[in-house]
């Protein structure tokens, strides 16, 4: 089977549109203005990984035909790359077995707060059952196939992005240091996140991603993890999907929800 990755969700934590903002972006009837909360599924040599497990993790499960996984890879603890956790309940149900994650301690600590109930002695039933492995930014493996994580920093935050063969996926970033640079030669695809257009305090902008996207180079870049901050109103840009696309340099992509790519 071919190896590829579907966004699930590339919108930023409050999903576009937002509740109650009737912007241009948030206004747009372009099904690629459409958001939810950012995470990806990926198809890696037989592996089938999810990349954070968001609020919008039930819906992105159902209408992506999601029905089982080999692991959940967590790249931090903020609430939209980790408030879906408890549905993967009906995985547990379905397959009969608990849930692989792969997380930092830091993560599990955020997990265990957020997801008190599934971590007692006694759980009442229920509960959905995790097989937790720490991690830290040292290459490991999930039945055979090498990951590679990539540390970078959410503005005093450390976080880990991962690449897996050919593809790297990193996001909620404002720095990433040389050294990390160096670890994304040769790549198929490459995912980046901005929140928005200009400076951030703790997310690259649309302009940081994109230079650091063409210093990368993969073949194909994608940006994710979208606000609905995007307009330039002196300009006339909307900053919808299509405004976006047609301003990015040749191989940087805005990735939108449903999208599919091989690598
Ligand atoms: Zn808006
Ligand atoms: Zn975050
Ligand atoms: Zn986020």
């Amino acid at each position: 089977m071919e190896n590829s990755i579907t966004f699930l969700g590339t919108g930023t934590s409050t999903g576009v549109p937002m509740i109650g903002c009737h912007c241009s972006v948030c206004s747009s009837t372009d099904p690629r203005d459409k958001r939810m909360r950012t995470s990806a599924y990926i198809r890696y040599n037989g592996l089938r990984l999810l990349i954070d497990c968001g609020p919008d993790f039930r819906t992105q499960a159902l209408s992506n035909g999601i029905e089982d996984l080999d692991a959940i890879l967590f790249t931090h603890q903020h609430k939209d790359h980790t408030g879906g956790l408890d549905d993967v309940r009906a995985l547990n149900y379905i397959n009969q077995k608990p849930t692989t994650i792969y997380c930092e301690e830091r993560v599990l600590s955020g997990l265990k707060m957020e997801y008190s109930y599934a971590f007692t002695d006694h759980p009442y039933p229920g509960v959905p059952k995790f097989d937790i492995h720490i991690i830290d930014e040292n290459p490991f493996e999930i039945s055979g196939q090498r990951i590679i994580p990539i540390r970078a920093m959410h503005y005093k935050l450390p976080i880990l992005g991962y690449r897996i063969g050919n593809l790297c996926y990193l996001t909620d970033a404002n720095y990433l240091a040389d050294e990390e640079i160096e670890k994304l030669q040769g790549l198929e695809v490459m995912v980046l996140s901005a929140v928005r257009r200009g400076k951030h305090i703790s997310h690259f902008s649309l302009e940081e991603a994109v230079a650091l996207g063409l210093r990368i180079s993969a073949r194909k870049t994608f940006i994710t993890h979208l606000s609905h901050q995007m307009a330039e109103d002196d300009k006339n840009i909307k900053g919808t999907h299509a405004d976006l696309s047609a301003e990015m340099p040749p191989g940087i992509f805005i990735a939108y929800d449903g999208l599919k790519v091989s690598f």
